[in-house]
């Protein structure tokens, strides 16, 4: 299973010690978007999607807490959360959670000082702690993506994948991969969102197929994204043959470069 960014162990237990386990069904809405602080949220098992702003959409899998920003910052929620399938959770009121830090200064500091630094790391735009695969394909060039991404589902699903809006929906749908970041589709500005992830640090490959026997409304995105992952050094497959090496050494880290000095 792909890992959401990495919550401290000492603080999880802490926050765990605070409230009881409740089951949700899916689709529930745990945090609506522009709401008063609706409290935090301890994911033990199941997944949440969480819809931010301009059509990105993130799941996170157990185990996650969600909810602290607006914790911290006594600001509506920045993104609609919701149950993506059943979910055992806690919720710690923010009231009770602020009333329990000033009853335990030494632990309510470190309490607060790991939710400090996950919404830091979540500002930053890094919500997984391993680096994302990039899929991306346009509408001709799509059968080839979903063939090669077939090959190596549980490679692909042992990452954190970042897809655009249609390409996303495909390998759900058809292959049942689970995309972990799904931001919005190429014409409309997803190919820019995908490099400044590149451009962010936060991308381990990226797997894009662009289609070369027909002009697209974005072909400067696209040219954009292609050359962001040259200046950053990040590994790109631009066709079927290129993507299974590729994703062939994702699967083997292990295999070492056999060096000489020129
Ligand atoms: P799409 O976007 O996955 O939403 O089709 C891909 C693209 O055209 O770059």
């Amino acid at each position: 299973m792909n890992n959401p960014a990495p919550i401290n162990n000492c603080l999880w237990q802490t926050l765990l010690s605070l409230a009881e386990p409740e089951d949700r069904e899916p689709g529930t809405t745990l945090l609506e978007q522009g709401q008063p602080p609706g409290g935090v949220f301890l994911l033990e098992q199941g997944a949440l999607q969480v819809d931010l702003a301009m059509g990105t959409c993130l799941t996170l899998p157990a185990a996650t807490l969600v909810g602290e920003m607006s914790f911290l910052s006594a600001q509506p929620a920045r993104a609609r959360v919701s149950c993506l399938e059943a979910c055992r959770l806690r919720r710690i009121d923010v009231k009770d959670l602020w009333s329990w830090v000033a009853t335990q200064p030494e632990q309510g500091h470190h309490v607060i000082e790991g939710l400090a630094g996950l919404a830091m790391q979540r500002l930053q735009g890094q919500f997984h702690q391993d680096g994302y695969v990039a899929l991306v394909a346009h509408d001709g060039r799509k059968p080839d993506l979903l063939r090669v991404a077939g090959e190596w589902v549980d490679l692909l699903q042992s990452r954190p994948l970042l897809t655009t809006a249609h390409t996303g929906t495909l390998l759900e749908q058809q292959l049942g991969l689970r995309v972990s970041r799904r931001v919005s589709s190429g014409p409309l500005g997803g190919d820019q969102e995908v490099g400044s992830l590149v451009v962010a640090g936060l991308v381990a490959a990226v797997l894009f197929f662009p289609d070369p026997l027909s002009s697209q409304p974005h072909s400067a995105d696209v040219a954009a994204l292609l050359r962001v992952c040259d200046v950053c050094g990040v590994p790109l497959a631009t066709n079927p043959g290129s993507a299974r090496l590729l994703l062939q050494a994702l699967a083997r880290p292990e295999a070492q470069p056999s060096m000489r000095q020129a």
